[in-house]
């Protein structure tokens, strides 16, 4: 059995992300950009500031006039931002010019308009500054030709902003890889179905069609398939054909009725793992299938709604990431926090408790959730931001430091 580690380096390896790329347009569909992969760095062709603006609202005068003060200059222009100056400043001569504004020819310093006195055309500089105050100089932020925005990160709101603003409004971004989901199980009906006695309502569609969703890729549901081999061949061979990545729920016990490993090994799968020492979620599949160009890759999760989710954000999630074009690292984000209560593990696992981790002054505190953390709870795991990790055999202590695997 592989440990939570092993097993994560062992799946990384198994990946091979997504090589397609395709244009978005930033400036006509934000939405469909926010956080896709970029594939290409991007390059600007402009200078940052374009040319050299003001900061301030005030004068734009010539540094050698205001070297003694009071020094009286003569207003030749007045240039609000976006206006192209007209004229050359000459000694003696100011521009009234206001924040944002392109500097005219012949100024090279900024006046605060709190540092003069303006009495009509004339203008009189109380303090004198020095050379290029209050200039914001063409380049000085960025100069055209270096590089941007590195490739293989997600766009954020920021990146768009710039990405604007550098008018680079055709970006290459991979193709968001497709996941198929299927949920396996006789017991099971759709949450919309009356459900009759024995039976179980499908979670677990839902649930991993949302976790999919939020990592970025596209979530393909394929319903439920019952407990029968062909019908399960049937199923994962038809998820195969329209995804990139397969996920089921359930099947991959020891129980009579659990053919995922069996029909995998039948389709030609190699399983590279069939167990992790994690708790919930031990029994986890990971094959890989070269059924169509690349080797693609399926994850057999347990039925159990917990088991399945707390399996997702441990291994799939990263793997998507990864799958993804994304730059390492692909791992979930771990913190450190204040347990608030005792934590202990459960058997000779590996043991993640969902709960509430919340930032404070000193850093994180993990709550654990009430209730039962039995892996058929799903009321509690409503909300669950975090798992407190503890250690196989451990018992974490009230006030004491716990890791904390972090759920966006
Ligand atoms: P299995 O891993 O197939 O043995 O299922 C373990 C438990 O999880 C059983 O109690 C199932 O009824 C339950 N279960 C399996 N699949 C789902 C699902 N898609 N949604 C909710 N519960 C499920
Ligand atoms: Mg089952």
């Amino acid at each position: 059995m592989f440990t939570a580690v092993e097993a994560e380096q062992l799946i990384f390896s198994l990946v091979v992300p997504v090589q397609a790329v395709e244009t978005v347009d930033i400036a006509g569909d934000v939405a469909g950009c926010l956080g896709r992969i970029l594939a290409t760095p991007v390059t600007g062709e402009l200078d940052f500031p374009h040319w050299d603006n003001s900061a301030m609202d005030g004068y734009a005068v010539r540094a050698d006039d205001i070297q003694r003060v009071p020094a009286t200059l003569h207003i030749v222009e007045e240039i609000p931002a976006g206006k192209r100056p007209q004229k050359t400043i000459g000694p003696g001569q100011a521009a009234r010019i206001l924040t944002g504004a392109m500097m005219p020819a012949g100024a090279d310093t900024v006046v605060m308009q709190e540092e003069s006195e303006r009495q009509g055309a004339q203008v009189t500089i109380l303090k004198s500054s020095d050379r290029q105050a209050f200039v914001r100089q063409q380049g000085s932020f960025y100069r055209a030709g270096s590089k941007l925005l590195e490739n293989k990160r997600a766009i954020a709101p920021a990146d768009i902003a710039l990405l604007a603003a550098a008018q680079q409004t055709y970006v290459q971004v991979y193709r968001r890889p497709r996941v198929a989901i299927l949920s396996t199980g006789s017991e099971l009906v759709r949450p919309d179905q009356r459900l009759h006695p024995g039976q179980i309502v499908d979670s677990n569609q839902y649930a991993l069609t949302a976790l999919v969703a939020q990592t970025g890729a596209i979530p393909v549901p394929m319903g439920i398939v019952s407990d029968d081999r062909k019908a399960v061949s049937r199923a994962i061979a038809s998820a195969l054909m329209q995804a990139d990545m397969v996920i089921s729920s359930g099947g991959v016990s020891v129980g009579d009725y659990d053919y995922v490993d069996a029909v995998l090994a039948e389709l030609g799968a190699t399983l590279h793992i069939r167990a992790v020492a994690v708790k919930p979620g031990k029994p986890l599949t990971v094959a890989t299938i070269n059924s169509r160009e690349r080797p693609q890759l399926y994850f057999g999760l347990p039925g159990n709604p917990a088991s399945a989710m707390v399996g997702f954000w441990r291994f799939v999630a990263p793997a998507i990431a990864k799958l993804s074009g994304r730059a390492g690292p692909w791992s979930p984000a771990f913190v450190w926090a204040q347990a608030q209560a005792a934590l202990k593990a459960g058997g000779q696992r590996e043991t993640y408790l969902w709960g509430q981790l919340t930032a404070n002054q000193a850093g994180y505190a993990f709550e654990p959730a009430g209730g039962s953390h039995s892996s058929g709870n799903l009321v509690n795991l409503a909300n669950t931001n975090g798992l407190g990790i503890v250690p196989q055999g451990e018992q974490i202590a009230a006030g004491q430091p716990v890791r904390v695997l972090k759920i966006s």
